[in-house]
């Protein structure tokens, strides 16, 4: 549908494809042509010219094209070390993805509390750490697409010899006081699926360094972990990024991503500036953070459900980051909990109370002042 022919009604969706197609297509089939044409589909030009515009854009000096964000930290993890056994500290409050990683590592996650942000409370982090000095691995997720504050990071990396591996899913962009995500652990992991500020058409993934041998590795790690044709030196996986995706992303996305996050700014100011309910809360930003707005969360007072129904009515649709604890899931139903480094009282509330109001870059002024006004007229 175009923009011409949207009512007033419309419903404001969560993403807009449609619209990012319309937006994207000719470019994406001009790279479709490309590869097509270059009858070379897997680890070729595509994926290497994505890898040195991404690492660019990033401010990292190596770019690792992956198959998704899981694998992307999968590889990170054993990049850095991580040894089977191994206890990583990490946020309870995510994708599951993040902790999946850890266990497919053969490392052992650990949690502490989230700050009022959202994020991994560092307070909390330098406590645990304090008194588990064997813990050595730091997950930490830039959620919802805020940075989590680089200087406090760096403090507890030289406090406590850490290595620290950052989880960029949800913020390809942020920084937190001019350090782009990334660059304190100094190795990144981010996703492009399709959702994602920058998603493909599919499923992919990044890992970001500064480190030469740790991108190298990584690229063996990414491609069966053969070091040359049929030589492995390394157990490692099948996890490559496509030349046809790396191509659009590099056509079609990636030369967006920079007006695309500047418009969730610009909607998220405009929330934070307009939603005056006393019954919402916006959670704040990490001190430092220059946010890219991934999700925009906002915590409800009570009754999350009726208030998702009263979004529904005013066509506004919702989604909610996380509904379920990853140290509660059934997967790891084999910790009893011990996987706990104290309560979790501030991600349980998140789990219970948030709720995700639309923030896609498609959305026109008039669909954010529907969002506003739905907020603004809740009522129990
Ligand atoms: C999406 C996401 C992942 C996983 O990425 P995939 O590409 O779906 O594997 C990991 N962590 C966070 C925080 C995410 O949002």
């Amino acid at each position: 549908m175009s923009q011409a022919t949207r009512t007033s009604m419309d419903p404001v969706s969560l993403n807009d494809f449609r619209t990012q197609w319309g937006c994207a297509r000719e470019a994406v089939l001009g790279a479709v042509e490309r590869v097509g044409a270059s009858g070379w589909l897997v680890l070729g030009a595509e994926v290497a010219a994505f890898e040195k515009e991404l690492a660019a854009y990033w401010g990292m000096a190596h770019a690792v094209g992956c198959a998704s964000g899981l694998d992307a930290i999968e590889i990170a993890l054993r990049c850095a070390g991580l040894e089977p056994g191994d206890r990583v500290l990490t946020s309870p409050l995510s994708a599951f993805a993040t902790t999946l990683a850890v266990e497919r590592a053969g490392g052992v996650p650990l949690f502490v509390d989230v700050a009022p942000s959202g994020l991994l409370d560092l307070d909390l982090a330098e406590a645990a750490l304090d008194s588990h000095r064997d813990v050595r691995f730091l997950l930490p997720v830039h959620l919802y697409g805020h940075a989590i504050d680089a200087r406090r990071m760096a403090r507890l990396r030289e406090r406590f010899d850490l290595v620290i591996v950052e989880d960029c899913a949800q913020a390809i962009g942020a920084s937190s006081y001019g350090v782009p995500v990334g660059a304190t652990g100094g190795l990144a992991a981010t996703s492009f699926y399709p959702t994602k500020n920058l998603g493909c058409m599919g499923d992919g993934g990044a890992l970001l360094t500064g480190s030469a041998e740790h991108a190298a590795l990584a690229r063996s790690l990414r491609d069966y972990g053969q070091t040359c044709k049929y030589q492995h030196q390394h157990l490692g996986l099948n996890s490559r990024l496509d030349e046809l995706q790396a191509a659009i992303l590099r056509d079609a996305f990636l030369p967006e991503l920079a007006r695309r996050t500047a418009r969730r700014v610009q909607i998220a100011a405009r929330y934070r500036e307009a939603i005056e309910n006393p019954l919402l809360e916006l959670p704040p930003a990490p001190e430092g953070s220059r946010s890219v707005w991934h999700l925009f969360p906002v915590l409800v007072s009570e009754e999350r459900a009726a208030f998702r129904a009263h979004l529904d009515r005013a066509a506004v649709a919702t989604g909610i980051h996380y509904p379920l604890l990853i140290p509660d899931q059934e997967a790891l139903a084999p910790y009893a909990g011990n996987h706990l480094l104290g309560s979790i009282p501030r991600a349980r509330a998140f789990a219970s109370r948030e709720v995700s109001l639309p923030i896609h870059p498609f959305l026109d002024d008039g669909a954010v002042e529907r969002v506003v006004d739905a907020c603004n007229s809740w009522r129990p």
